[in-house]
């Protein structure tokens, strides 16, 4: 039907496309710098921070503005310091997502110079020839040249929901989903002036909506801001009551910085680069991320329902044997009632398998298909597992049909027992792990009466990675069953070479028959589903949810998209599946594997861990400050501790706390983004009813940040009782913090399995401790942070209480990994 068709050249291909410009719609302009760096300082505790700026300034102006404003300097740098990296961390998950969508970009077959190649679609120019089929989207307006069988769902643009079929001549428009059939479209309009407002949604754009993850996040902090309000008020209540009303702006600003302390600000910013590079990751080990929201579902999934085509075997067939008394019939049938292209390596791999096998023996298909032109057919369809092509031979009209070897026989005219005898071999060729395709002719155009041909055995290798990731998934607690349309004794075969058990083997015609409690009980113990088809899977996948279970599902059909939308966790297939499984799925596995899926997963647990480690570093950090704060304020106004000017002796500055959080913590708990977690696999799935902050972590941070808090507080006070300086005792505290948070990381990162080294946490931590030195020694930034220069027992102090920090935090970690055991 094509061998007319030539298509554009390619070089005029190339020159309507500077014509005409890109297949797309004009996109949006991206959001300028200055607007994403104003959006930094949207978020309330900012503002609360601005005002504080500007009561400092206003209040050192009123001072009659001598010598520089330093804390108002100081306050200033660091927002904008705050505000650079917010606007880089946005940036960057912008950019990761940006990539993601680039990769699941869909992608066109077209003839161009004679020769049919993939092109991306947004390439496409009028003029051009697409060849669509069951499950691709009309990738721009454009009118049917050739095709089969085409029925069209043109529910998005027209609403109308019943599947409509075109014939050559008939307008296709753009965005529109082929349902069956195959066929030949010449473009006619592209981009913006093809049928409008579809195509922003099928670029594959990655959706970058709030995931539940940072719902609850944002929840969190808000709970914990109002906390952290309320200690700021009475911290602020007392400074006054004990430094009277002339220090006021002081005061404020110290239950300003109380609450910065408690409140952690990068935490949302953290938590979105986290995702964006962990998709990042996934994306290159083959898995792309169509919804962020499926990365953490991903950690929860209990059970992989997987198909077997492809996904568990190679999908690269051979023809093993031809079992048929007349041979040459059995070929001709081959290649006649197949849709695949001879010379082209596109297409369903059965069918080019066959033809390759047709042709070895001397049967070439371009021949035959000239020498028989179709008439008509019937398109193969997982309902009902054949397909049929009628063809004109010398004037007479022939049916071929070709299909799984039940449906086949059950459409022949032949004797009980012969019937018998060929599904006793279908039985026996699919035990060894065969694929048997069934093979039948009759006059006229019939598909009942046939005359049985024979069958053909084709093999399919599982590929040489499977085992293992089953292995692995099955020790990371998730059950994996197998949904195939093959013949039953297929699947047993195949699953079992692949290591998976088949104690339980169900058909899909048995399932019409369960109610869905029924249904509940057996997809509970069932291994291997066969003969299934797509609504079959739906079931299954809803029964395997109503169980309790957090189910990831593969799919490729056009009908596979209500199962892929209705999992937790929908996987397509990019090599062969159809482009509306694609659009329905969460994750699109660009190599189809199903060691894919478990490479996932891992990624998915790992994300998640991350998170929670960053959440473990920083909230023990700001609970050590917020307790030397809060309870060195209440000590310092007990015991009435002032400096040299007679002011209330505090025991961190506004400044210093600013410093801490939003300068020296921010690039460790980036660092702790990249950890690898090798060690998540030996774990069960996660109960997505869990809290972000679970047991052990809520323990670390209570113990740990408890710890830091107190060695401070005595450092705050016990020094000044050797007879250190009140600005020494401060300076030597101030260091102690700022390093003994800065050790953190390191057990809040051995809660679970101990992960491999992480060089960028090395890295980033050795920047924090170079910037609290060059705090310590730049003139500058030491009279803006407010402190002294330690002396050498001061140092010996902190050095010696940042050691007994990690050693503390170490143990707790220690021990409630021992308890989680
Ligand atoms: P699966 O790919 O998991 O085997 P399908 O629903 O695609 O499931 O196929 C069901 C059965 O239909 C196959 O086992 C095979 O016997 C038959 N079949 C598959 N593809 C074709 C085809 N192109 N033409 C005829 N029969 C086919
Ligand atoms: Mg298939």
């Amino acid at each position: 039907m094509s061998a007319d068709l030539q298509g554009l050249s390619l070089a005029e291909a190339a020159r309507r496309l500077a014509e005409h410009g890109p297949n797309v719609l004009p996109s949006e302009p991206p959001t300028p710098m200055w607007r994403r760096l104003l959006r930094q300082f949207r978020s309330p505790l900012v503002i609360i921070l601005l005002v504080a700026l500007a009561l400092d300034t206003g209040l050192w102006a009123w001072h009659g503005a001598v010598g520089a404003p330093v804390e108002s300097l100081a306050i200033a740098a660091i927002l904008a310091l705050n505000a650079l990296l917010g606007v880089w961390q946005e940036y960057r998950a912008d950019a990761a997502l940006d990539e993601l969508a680039e990769m699941v970009a869909p992608r066109s077959s077209v003839t161009r110079g004679g020769e049919r190649i993939q092109v991306a679609a947004a390439d496409l120019v009028p003029g051009d020839l697409v060849h669509l089929e069951a499950g691709d989207r009309v990738p721009a307006d454009g009118c049917i040249r050739g095709g089969r069988g085409m029925r069209l769902d043109e529910a998005l643009l027209t609403g109308e929901s019943v599947p409509l079929d075109r014939a050559p001549g008939d307008e296709l428009l753009c965005g529109t989903l082929v349902v069956r059939g195959s066929g030949i479209v010449e473009l006619t309009r592209t981009g913006a002036l093809s049928a409008m407002g579809r195509l922003a949604d099928l670029l594959g754009r990655v959706s970058a909506q709030v995931t539940p993850l940072e719902r609850r996040l944002d929840a969190f902090g808000r709970r914990i801001a109002i906390w952290m309000l309320a200690l700021a008020a009475g911290v602020i209540g007392l400074g006054l009551w004990a430094d009277g009303v002339e220090n006021l702006p002081r005061t404020l600003l110290l239950g300003v910085a109380l609450a910065v302390a408690a409140i952690p600000e990068g935490l949302p910013a953290a938590v979105s680069l986290t995702l964006a590079w962990g998709t990042r990751r996934m994306a290159a080990r083959h898995a792309v991320v169509r919804r962020l929201a499926a990365v953490e579902a991903l950690g929860s999934v209990t059970v992989i329902a997987t198909d077997k085509t492809g996904t568990l075997t190679e999908n690269r067939m051979r023809v093993e044997t031809v079992d048929a008394e007349d041979r040459g019939r059995a070929l001709r049938a081959m290649v006649l009632a197949s849709d695949a292209e001879p010379g082209v390596d596109a297409g369903d791999p059965l069918e080019v398998a066959l033809l390759a096998a047709a042709e070895e023996a001397g049967v070439g298909a371009a021949a035959a298909r000239e020498a028989a032109p179709r008439v008509s057919e019937r398109p193969f369809d997982s309902e009902w597992r054949y397909m049929r092509a009628t063809v004109d031979e010398g004037g007479a009209s022939v049916s071929y049909v070709k299909g799984a070897p039940e449906a086949v026989l059950a459409r022949c005219a032949m004797a009980e027992d012969e019937r018998a005898r060929w599904l006793t071999a279908t039985d026996g060729y699919a035990a060894e792990g065969y694929r048997t395709i069934a093979l039948a002719w009759g006059e006229g155009e019939r598909e009942d009466g046939l005359e049985w041909l024979g069958l053909v055995t084709l093999w399919d290798p599982p590929r040489a990675e499977v085992p293992e990731a089953v292995r692995r998934a099955l020790a990371a607690g998730i059950r994996v069953v197998v949904i195939t349309g093959d013949h039953p004794e297929t699947a047993r075969a195949v699953a079992g070479r692949v290591g998976l058990r088949c104690e339980r083997l169900a058909m899909g015609a048995e399932l019409d028959d369960l109610d869905d409690e029924e249904l509940e009980r057996c997809v509970a113990e069932t291994d291997v589903f066969a003969r299934v088809t797509p609504e079959h899977k739906l079931r299954i996948v809803a029964a395997l949810q109503a169980a309790g279970g957090i189910v990831a599902v593969t799919g490729d059909g056009v009908n596979d998209a209500p199962a892929l939308r209705r999992a937790d966790v929908g996987v397509a297939m990019g090599l062969r599946g159809s482009e509306v499984a694609r659009e329905s799925a969460d994750i699109v596995l660009l190599d189809d594997d199903f060691a894919t899926i478990v490479a996932a997963v891992e990624e998915g647990r790992g994300i998640y861990e991350n998170i929670q480690k960053f959440i473990r570093f920083l909230f023990s950090s700001n609970l050590a400050e917020v307790l030397v704060v809060a309870l060195g304020t209440a000590l310092a106004v007990r015991m009435d501790l002032r400096d040299a000017a007679g002011d209330l002796l505090l025991p961190l500055t506004a400044v210093q706390i600013l410093w801490m959080n939003l300068v020296t913590d921010s690039l460790p708990a980036l660092a702790l983004a990249l950890d690898r977690n090798p060690g998540v696999m030996a774990e069960r799935p996660r109960d997505p009813a869990s809290p972000l902050l679970d047991g052990p972590s809520t323990r670390f941070i209570l113990l740990a940040g408890g710890f830091n808090g107190a060695l401070g507080l005595a450092l705050l006070v016990l020094l000044p009782r050797l007879g250190v300086s009140p600005a020494m005792a401060q300076a030597t505290m101030f260091g102690f913090l700022v390093l003994g948070q800065l050790v953190l990381p390191f057990p809040a990162r051995h809660l679970a399995a101990r992960p491999p080294n992480n060089p960028w946490l090395l890295a980033a931590i050795g920047a924090s401790a170079l910037a609290t030195v060059a705090g310590f020694t730049i003139p500058v930034l030491r009279d803006a942070l407010g402190l002294v220069l330690p002396d050498w027992t001061g140092l010996a102090i902190i050095a010696g209480s940042v050691a007994l920090a990690l050693a503390f935090a170490e143990t707790v970690a220690l021990l409630l990994r021992r308890a989680a055991r």
